[in-house]
């Protein structure tokens, strides 16, 4: 049996096709077969060029679900000791902290600096399958899996691995607690799901800010108090005076950066409370440098977090909580199209929204179906 798995040659395409033998998975390993795997944020910056490409060019795709084809020696069971078996959906997670190194030691393992990939993320190397937009998933031994309860669509499920595991990430490690207020710098796909989990967390008022239509109709359905419209609010002095009006003049005690573009951290920043905390985990480009004063830290009292993905262990947790709150929280609503794996030359161009008229922009988020 072989599987194909799509590799990016050049920004912005064309993707090429590779095929290869499947793996038999090692023991504690799991073969997956991809159902679902959502086009994130980061795949649309490795798209546009962003990053230069390896040799070879770059398997891509991570936020995903799929069934159990095969499970290696000792696998029995998923991480909630349900059993497993071929055929079974499962979520996971598609990055391995190394669990040796300092961050690994001192509990945070978001901020391991040696996170593995299967195959290093080299198609060609064993075991070929290590990216979502993939027929198949290899996932390695040392994974957290969980189960998918049958009522729950892959298009539910496909963003907790990704989105939701690091939004619950960034407010567990940024102390949000009840009563808490929230800025959530872009309404996509990390946005929605930020607003859904403060807003489980007891969040006292959450604010939204994005400048396409639909996005801000959707960040109020998953449960913003309030939406501000960069059409409305066009310099960033014009939305930090809305969030401090919003605020009765205080700022919030959480912002969050969770749209990557430049000159967001700035502006969030001067929309903290005194001893306000902001969260970086938008930023997956360098270069978007900015002032700051220290003076100001000091005298505000601010804190700055920064990381990427997330403790496994959160995975459990996310999907329990997505289960919890499927009759209050559209979660179904965030893909808005979905494409085969053939044609994901046509889901990455319509989900790119960099330069797209905000009006014209009707894909919130594209999602390939292996
Ligand atoms: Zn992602
Ligand atoms: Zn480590």
């Amino acid at each position: 049996m072989h599987g194909t798995i799509s590799v990016l040659r050049q920004a912005r395409g064309p993707w090429e096709f590779l095929e290869f033998p499947l793996p038999d998975p090692e023991p504690g390993a799991i073969l997956v077969r991809v159902s679902y795997a959502n086009v994130c944020g980061s795949d649309l910056h490795g798209w546009r060029g962003d990053w230069v490409l390896p040799e070879g060019g770059r398997a891509m795709g991570h936020e995903m679900a799929g069934r159990v084809a095969a499970l290696g020696a000792g696998v029995a069971t998923d991480s909630t000791g349900q059993s497993l078996k071929e055929g079974d959906r499962i979520i996971y997670n598609y990055f391995f902290p190394c669990g040796r190194c300092v961050a690994c030691l001192r509990g945070t393992p978001e901020c391991c600096p040696n996170k593995r990939r299967p195959g290093n993320g080299q198609p060609r190397e064993f075991p070929h399958f290590v990216a979502g937009f993939s027929e198949y998933y290899y996932l390695l031994p040392g994974h957290v899996c969980v189960k998918v309860p049958d009522d729950l669509s892959d298009a539910i499920v496909a963003p907790i691995n990704c989105a939701l595991a690091q939004v619950i990430q960034a407010l567990d490690s940024g102390g949000f607690r009840q009563g808490d207020s929230l800025v959530v710098q872009g309404a996509g796909g990390l946005g929605l799901n930020m607003i859904a989990a403060a807003r489980d967390m007891g969040a006292g008022l959450i604010v939204a800010i994005d400048g396409i239509p639909g996005r801000l109709k959707l960040a109020r359905d998953f449960g913003a108090d309030y939406t501000v419209d960069l059409r409305e609010c066009p310099t960033p002095a014009d939305r930090v005076a809305r969030v401090r009006e919003l605020t009765n003049g205080q700022g919030a005690t959480h912002a969050a950066d969770v749209a990557g573009v430049r000159g967001v951290v700035a502006e969030g920043i001067e929309m903290l409370a005194n001893g306000g905390t902001y969260l970086e985990i938008g930023s997956i480009v360098p270069g978007y440098t900015f002032d700051f004063d220290p003076d100001a830290a000091c005298r505000r009292g601010l804190r700055f977090i920064g990381f990427m993905q997330y403790d496994t262990r959160v995975l459990p947790r996310a999907l329990d909580f997505v289960q919890r709150s499927r009759s209050r929280v559209p979660w179904d609503r965030v893909i808005s199209h979905t494409f085969p794996l053939a044609a994901i030359q046509d889901a990455f161009e319509q989900a790119e929204w960099v330069g797209r008229d905000p009006a014209e922009a009707v894909i919130t988020r594209a999602a390939v179906t292996p």
